[in-house]
């Protein structure tokens, strides 16, 4: 397994947010966290990103015990994340943006490869490299994000909502691109209120409710629970 998490707690003050979630990603997978608003999705994603801390429990990486590590050099061992509500640098250009996920490489040659990677999966963004990402609209924010987090050569993207704020033909464009990135060799966690696209794409996602994973599966097994058609994809 590539991410193993293990009895995760994580907790806000005196409030649990997670109260010991064990989930696994597999190389080559692309794995979806669903859940209601409120659930510890984001949570979830910044203890792996090493934003927020572990209260109990472990996460391990290639093997590795991550926990303790700092976001910093999650992002070296291969963990890159494109955080929930966009989270570009508003004062800087496309370029500018672009760089600062490649921040904690040297490899000039594999940057510009990169660059160019990026701007083949999102050609917005190679016509706007100029602009400042603050006058961006809401979809090409959320384009850049997710470039930004893939110039940092991540073996694991992790995805906080990719599709928010979209309009409906780009969240199609948006999950076909996350397919096309996976394809092209990186895992990625996946964490969507869009159940219905992320379920189709995914080869086995989780529930989880109030802190607590209370449903695994493939995609398509989930997809054809009954309680989730009920409680996440307004399908009785
Ligand atoms: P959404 O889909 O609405 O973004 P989510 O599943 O991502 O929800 P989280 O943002 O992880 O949920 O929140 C999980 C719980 O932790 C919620 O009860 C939330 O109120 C609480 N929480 C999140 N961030 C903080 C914080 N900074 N301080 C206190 N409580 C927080």
């Amino acid at each position: 397994m590539l991410l193993e998490i293990e009895n995760m707690t994580v907790a806000y003050g005196r409030i649990e947010a997670l109260h010991g979630i064990s989930l696994t990603v597999g190389e080559g997978e692309i794995v979806s966290l669903i859940g209601a608003n409120g659930a510890g999705k984001t949570t979830t994603m910044r203890a792996i990103s090493g934003i927020r801390p572990l209260a109990g429990g472990s996460i391990r990486f290639e093997g590795e015990d991550i926990s303790k590590l700092r976001a910093d050099r999650r992002v070296v061992q291969g963990i890159a994340q494109s955080p929930e509500g966009r989270g570009c640098f508003p004062g800087m250009t496309v370029v500018e943006n672009l760089e600062m996920g490649a921040y904690t490489r040297r490899d000039k040659a594999g940057i510009t490869a990169d660059m160019n990677r990026v701007y083949g999966l999102f050609p917005r963004l190679a016509e706007r490299k100029k602009q400042v990402a603050g006058t961006m609209s809401g979809g090409e924010q959320q384009m850049l994000a997710v470039g930004r987090a893939l110039m940092a050569r991540p073996k694991l993207l992790l995805l906080d909502e990719p599709s928010m704020g979209l309009a409906p033909m780009l969240i199609q464009q948006i999950f076909d691109i996350i397919v096309e990135i996976n394809q092209q060799g990186v895992t990625v966690l996946l964490v969507e209120q869009n159940a219905q696209q992320a379920l189709s794409r995914s080869h086995r996602a989780y529930v989880l409710e109030t802190g607590r994973i209370v449903k695994s599966g493939t995609g398509q097994e989930l997809l054809n629970d009954s309680s989730i058609k009920d409680a996440y994809l307004g399908v009785a």
